[in-house]
């Protein structure tokens, strides 16, 4: 549907004075976006919330972006097909961008299917700034826990591009973090995506001497 070409002429990036740094240390974070993968009932949502609730529970600013949410409103004009799949995750991947500018710890809860799409919002941000976590679970896993009964509904045709039915699902090839949500709980989930943010240093405030150097 939508062209993801531009079509405004004549405008210009403005930079601000604040820098993203300046932003980081007031609020003792560094931005980045968390982009979790899968197939519905992996378990994205279920993950995307409790990492951002444990992340507030340390005082952290943490924001999540979930699918069905921004289908209501920034992309309800876009549909299943697979051009409209590429549009709705470009638009996410910019929101997703502004909000990591913003110093945001930022949880994308998208079944994303393409690689392509995926590998576009990464080219669009800053090397470190997408995080790619793959919440892998088999698909009768995801047929099994059938959380808003849309398996039963596809098998028996009433939706049609269901990914993993009747859609594709192209697993990442190097995400920077996989959760196995076929043997590990949420709580074990949480627990790996949070010492990430900690290791990677998401969790502490830019130094001044750092930000310096740019
Ligand atoms: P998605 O966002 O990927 O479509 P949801 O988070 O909406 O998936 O649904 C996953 C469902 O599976 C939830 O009801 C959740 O409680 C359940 N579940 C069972 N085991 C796990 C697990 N190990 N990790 C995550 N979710 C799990």
């Amino acid at each position: 549907m939508a062209s993801t070409g531009s079509r405004s002429t004549n405008i210009t990036w403005h930079e601000g004075h604040v820098t993203r740094p300046d932003r980081e240390r007031i609020l003792g974070q560094r931005g980045v976006t968390i982009w979790l993968t899968g197939l519905s009932g992996s378990g994205k949502s279920t993950i995307a919330v409790a990492v951002e609730g444990e992340l507030v529970r340390r005082g952290h600013a943490a924001y999540v972006l979930d699918g069905d949410n921004v289908r209501h409103g920034l992309n309800k004009n876009l549909g299943f097909s697979p051009e409209d799949r590429t549009e709705n995750i470009r638009r996410i991947g910019e929101v997703a961008k502004l909000f990591t500018d913003a110093g945001l710890i930022v949880l994308t809860s998208f079944i994303s299917p393409y690689r392509t799409d995926r590998d576009a919002v990464r080219a669009l941000m800053a090397p470190g700034d997408f995080v790619e976590a793959y919440v892998s679970a088999s698909l009768e896993t995801c047929e099994s826990r059938d959380v808003k009964g849309l398996y039963a509904k596809a098998r028996a045709g009433q939706i049609p591009e269901f990914t993993g039915i009747s859609a594709p699902y192209e697993a990442p090839e190097k995400p920077e973090i996989v959760l196995d949500t076929n043997r590990q709980d949420v709580a074990a989930s949480v627990a790996q995506v949070v010492a990430y943010l900690e290791r990677e240093g998401h969790l502490h405030a830019p130094s001044t001497e750092a930000s310096a150097r740019g």
